[in-house]
């Protein structure tokens, strides 16, 4: 029975925030209060997992504002309601995984649109851009978005979608959203991957985008245990182009996902600011280290991109990456050797992770295209989670000094 999601006509219609919306302010009170009003029926304080496929009618077409929870879910609505009031905005919908999102955004354009992209971005959106768009006949530019020059030269007449990642998957770069939103045109749209800011950290419709895309698998569920993945805009027009494919296509998270991920949200601030703390002071530490080349963190002063970073984000979130001295050899063993640190694809969650870009999430991307943007192989992301510092810097400590010889050995050789 009814949740507050109830009693609306149109299962993709969202409401206008409720009264009491209004006075949901902050951050953390939005994320824990904002779709998740009392159940009026039973009082039921949590939004229930409401796992059912369909919804039964009083007369034909008679409805509580559900019929089919392809179309519709009361647990997933009040999910698309939390994360779309986070962003800034009124429309949300959500996904069965980040690429799904990523898709629901694509499926704006026709046969014949282009798209221009950051170039170092997330493989899988790589792929889908140029494996599976291509057959439909939509081609891709693939052009450094941090030089707004570059991005300007790279619009033709047909560019019809501008797809940016900042902070950049794994190397961190940080694009000028405002800048690039500059670059919008009518039937142009400007589409930021929200996945590793966070809206806690950046809010890109603010700056100009017209639409933000996250991975829910990463920090806004925060868990590890669910994937899943959120379209979000405050336009009209592109919600319900968006809403259509999402019924359409049926690429829809079940209740159970959009359940975990809704409890997730609730405790986002609190988890960005220990997973920053950590960050921080790991990507300094890892400075101070002769044996370690490069530390790539927007929060580091040393970053190319630090001060567009601190101009357009409130925080730089938990995502370093680190080029260890003795190549590709080293990297690997440096990353078996850890102990709190697990070897897996994925990030954002509460534990601290470890993967080889070049070997894990950017496998699909092309060789010479890795090397062009210095995807090598003693490259390492690690997503810092929030165990205690101390055990986090004890490990990678200890996994760097076992691991010592093979860059003396490179060093020698050299
Ligand atoms: C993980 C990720 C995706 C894809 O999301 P899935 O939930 O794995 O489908 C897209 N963009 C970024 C930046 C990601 O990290």
């Amino acid at each position: 029975m009814p949740n507050e999601a109830f009693g609306h006509s149109q299962s993709h219609s969202h409401p206008p925030a409720g009264e009491a919306d209004v006075a949901y302010r902050g951050f953390a009170t939005k994320a824990i209060r904002t779709g998740q009003s009392p159940c009026v029926a039973t009082g039921a304080t949590i939004v229930p997992v409401y796992q059912t496929a369909t919804f039964t009618q009083e007369g034909v077409g008679v409805t509580k504002g559900f019929d089919y929870s392809r179309s519709g879910n009361p647990t997933r609505l009040a999910l698309e309601r939390q994360l779309a009031v986070l962003e800034g905005a009124r429309f949300g919908s959500a996904f069965g995984s980040g690429m799904a999102a990523v898709a629901g955004v694509a499926a704006l354009l026709s046969q014949g649109d282009h798209i221009v992209a950051t170039r170092d971005l997330y493989g899988g959106t790589h792929r889908l851009f140029s494996d599976v768009l291509t057959r439909y006949g939509i081609t891709t530019t693939f052009a450094d978005l941090c030089d707004t020059a570059a991005a300007r030269a790279a619009i033709r007449p047909n560019t019809k979608l501008i797809w940016i990642e900042t902070p950049s998957n794994p190397l961190l770069r940080v694009t000028d959203i405002r800048a690039i939103a500059a670059l919008k045109a009518p039937g142009r749209v400007v589409a930021v991957d929200n996945t590793f800011a966070t809206p806690f950290w950046q809010r890109p419709l603010e700056l100009g985008a017209d639409v933000v895309m996250h991975s829910t698998t990463k920090y806004l569920c925060g868990h590890s245990d669910v994937v899943g993945g959120i379209v979000i805009t405050d336009d009209q027009a592109l919600h319900e182009q968006i809403a259509f494919h999402q019924n359409a296509v049926g690429a829809v998270p079940g209740p159970w996902d959009a359940y975990l991920t809704l409890r997730g949200v609730k405790t986002l601030a609190v988890r960005m600011r220990e997973h920053e703390r950590n960050a921080r002071a790991i990507a300094a530490w890892l400075e101070t280290r002769g044996d370690v080349a490069t530390v790539y963190y927007p929060g580091l002063a040393s970053h190319p991109h630090h001060e567009l970073a601190k101009r357009q984000m409130r925080g730089f979130g938990g995502i370093i990456s680190l080029r260890v001295r003795g190549g590709g050899q080293r990297a690997l063993e440096f990353a078996r050797r850890l102990r709190i640190f697990n070897l897996a694809t994925s990030l954002g969650g509460v534990e601290s992770l470890v993967c080889s870009p070049t070997a894990m999430t950017h496998a699909s991307v092309p060789a010479a295209r890795k090397e062009e943007l210095g995807i090598t192989d003693d490259l390492l992301r690690l997503s810092v989670g929030i165990e205690d510092l101390d055990d986090l810097v004890a490990d990678l400590s200890r996994a760097l000094d076992a691991t010592l010889f093979l860059a003396e050995r490179e060093a020698a050789v050299a």
